[in-house]
């Protein structure tokens, strides 16, 4: 990179055989509003040209230049700049799509993990790949001595072939992290739930560490920390040495984690997250004390009112690298202690009442009730009216899950189900009878209070039909897809597609996401989505969703274009367009034209978010 005058400008990008023409008042465009006007990092204007430039606009444009500055698109195609000095960044011909919005994340977990963590790992193919991940991250040499290296979440054996002649896939061995790692304490925990592994220093560690709620952990000889999600009454081994580990995590390392998170989001493209979340204890009470690290506490429990103070203070200090909306998710069910349904939902309320919707700034905003107002209860009847009362003094788990719909709509907030749906097409069971009752409800609320006009949603919708999918269009609701079913998914005896069905859902012309929903779950990683959105293939290499592929350009305007309706931004993000924020990842290959096999691995020469670099493997 270098940086020229508009004279060098114009010679360069004539060099670069493009039409070069800006009329003065193209700067205009750039709106520059909120905190991008006074924040001289972003104020810098950058030029990429020679590029294919992907715009993801209304007709989708490839064009090979684009100009930004204060932190947005000034000039996109045959124009240039009229601002002076500017950097050029020549892209040689590289792909550029705007930058990636997950619809659907537990993100914000990623950024508070404990350790050094090793996001990563999520992106090995076998037990060698994990471990020289880990012992990569040993060699960056800043991990201070008796401090772990940690691998969490996301990360399934299912994923990782095995060390051969074995042919059983599993996490990696005690004796085998000690030889990636020998001088550090080594943390693995599986998916949520665990179970976990650990090397020989951090057996040590476990087989000692006391705390006052929980003595030393039980560790096996091939390092071992049993345990899996809902196993009481045997306590789980990786869940105490979690706690062991969350207690002793400062502020400052809860800042670097979260660094640490939005660096690896980067890497993957991924310039702006909805999170949704987690699916946090739910209990009566509201205290936050009853929210502290728990012994029996698993990877996706954490105290989800406090879980942002580290990202906010990073933002505090204009630190922060990707963008986080933040989507509040209310576990709180049926709590029979509660009594009737005006006492139930204690915590929806409260939100309800206090807190802002859409509020905050271009780089941390709240966003609205998601991925649930309440858990999701089934009414039995297949033929309910929404219109019926329940029993207000004896609630059951519909009730209350219809009540918090009521509240969200009344309170006029935008909101969210995530339901999949069953598998449609048996006599006996009714198309999608969760989806159902969602629309169903959708339309009574709309009728009662109109919410066409608040953009509601519904996650995953696996098996909507047509029918369905048309109704949600109607009611002006979105649906953000499912690509994590590559994941567990199995073929299915019957031959059936295991779904989601992909083109039905953009054929239907609703506003349409795809999200991983990692990083519990699944990985964060995009690609791996939309590589699942294109090919049906799973993680096996098995085709499991036959005939309900979409096209990759398909699959990349979800995550920008589509995303970006979800987040309720599609005046600021989502394409490639003057004004617009001046987000965008050059991709380390041509993912429109690579095999499938490649563009799976699909990752981020250079990223751009608010017009600044975050993320450059060396092109510029
Ligand atoms: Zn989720």
């Amino acid at each position: 990179m270098s940086k020229l005058s508009r004279r060098d400008l114009f010679k360069a990008t004539l060099a670069a055989g493009l039409g070069v023409s800006l009329p003065a008042g193209a700067l205009a465009h750039g709106r520059g509003h909120g905190r991008d006007d006074d924040d001289d990092r972003d104020s810098e204007a950058l030029v990429f040209v020679n590029g294919r430039i992907h715009t993801m606009d209304e007709r989708n444009t490839v064009v090979s230049s684009v100009a930004m500055k204060n932190g947005r698109f000034v000039g996109v195609g045959r124009a240039a700049h009229d601002m002076g000095e500017a950097r050029v960044i020549n892209l040689h011909g590289r792909t550029v799509v705007p930058g990636l919005i997950e619809s659907h994340t537990h993100f914000v977990s990623l950024a508070n993990r404990p350790g050094y963590h090793v996001a990563e790992w999520e992106n090995a193919n076998s037990v060698a790949d994990v471990l020289a991940i880990l012992a990569a991250r040993r060699a960056r040499g800043d991990v201070p001595e008796g401090a772990f290296i940690t691998a969490m979440g996301a990360g399934t054996p299912a994923m990782f072939l095995p060390v051969p002649p074995e042919t059983v896939r599993r996490l990696p061995f005690l004796a085998e992290l000690d030889k990636a790692v020998p001088d550090r304490p080594v943390f693995l925990y599986q998916g949520g739930g665990g179970p976990a592994r650990t090397n020989t220093l951090g057996k040590q560690f476990f087989e000692s560490a006391t705390a006052p709620l929980a003595g030393p952990c039980v560790v096996g000889a091939d390092g071992t920390l049993a345990g899996a999600i809902n196993n009481p009454p045997t306590p789980s081994m990786a869940n105490r040495a979690l706690y062991h580990l969350r207690i002793r995590q400062t502020f400052e390392d809860k800042k670097r984690s979260a660094i640490d998170a939005m660096k690896y989001s980067a890497s993957v493209g991924i310039t702006a997250v909805l999170d949704q979340t987690l699916v946090a204890k739910a209990t009566g009470t509201l205290d936050p004390a009853s929210l502290a690290p728990q012994p029996t506490d698993a990877l996706f429990n954490l105290d989800h009112y406090r879980m942002y103070d580290a990202w906010l203070a990073l933002h505090a200090d204009d630190e922060t690298l990707i963008r986080l909306q933040i989507n509040f998710l209310h576990n709180q069910g049926v709590i029979t202690a509660l009594g009737d349904l005006d006492h139930q939902l204690p915590e929806l309320r409260e939100r309800l009442k206090n807190q802002f919707q859409f509020f905050g700034t271009d780089m941390v905003r709240t966003g609205a009730i998601g991925e649930w107002a309440a858990p999701f209860g089934l009414n039995p009847d297949p033929n309910f009216d929404p219109a019926n009362e329940v029993n207000r003094a004896v609630p059951d788990a519909y009730g209350v899950w219809r009540e918090s719909q009521i509240l969200v709509a009344k309170a006029r907030w935008r909101n969210e189900n995530a339901q999949a749906g069953s598998f449609p097409g048996t006599a006996t069971t009714p198309n999608s009878q969760a989806i159902e009752q969602v629309i169903r409800t959708y339309e009574w609320l709309d009728r009662e209070f109109g919410i066409k006009d608040l953009r509601w949603g519904l996650q995953h919708a696996q098996y909507a039909t047509v029918e369905q999918l048309a109704r949600l269009k109607a009611l002006n609701c979105g649906v953000s897809a499912s690509g994590f079913t590559w994941l567990n998914g199995v073929p299915r005896a019957d031959g059936q597609p295991v779904g989601p069905y992909y083109p039905r859902m953009v054929a239907s012309g609703v506003p349409l996401a795809l999200h991983e929903d990692g990083v519990h779950i699944a990985p964060h990683n995009p690609w791996f989505a939309m590589h699942y959105a294109t090919t049906g293939l799973n993680v096996l290499g098995q085709q499991i969703n036959a005939g309900h592929q979409i096209s990759r350009e398909q699959a990349v305007r979800m995550y920008t274009r589509g995303a970006s309706w979800y987040l309720n931004r599609e005046d600021d993000m989502g394409s490639i367009e003057s004004g617009k924020f001046a987000d965008l990842v050059v991709l380390d290959r041509d993912y429109f034209s690579v095999t499938d096999a490649q563009a799976r691995g699909t990752r981020a020469a250079l990223t751009v978010v608010g017009g600044k670099i975050v993320h450059n493997t060396g092109i510029a």
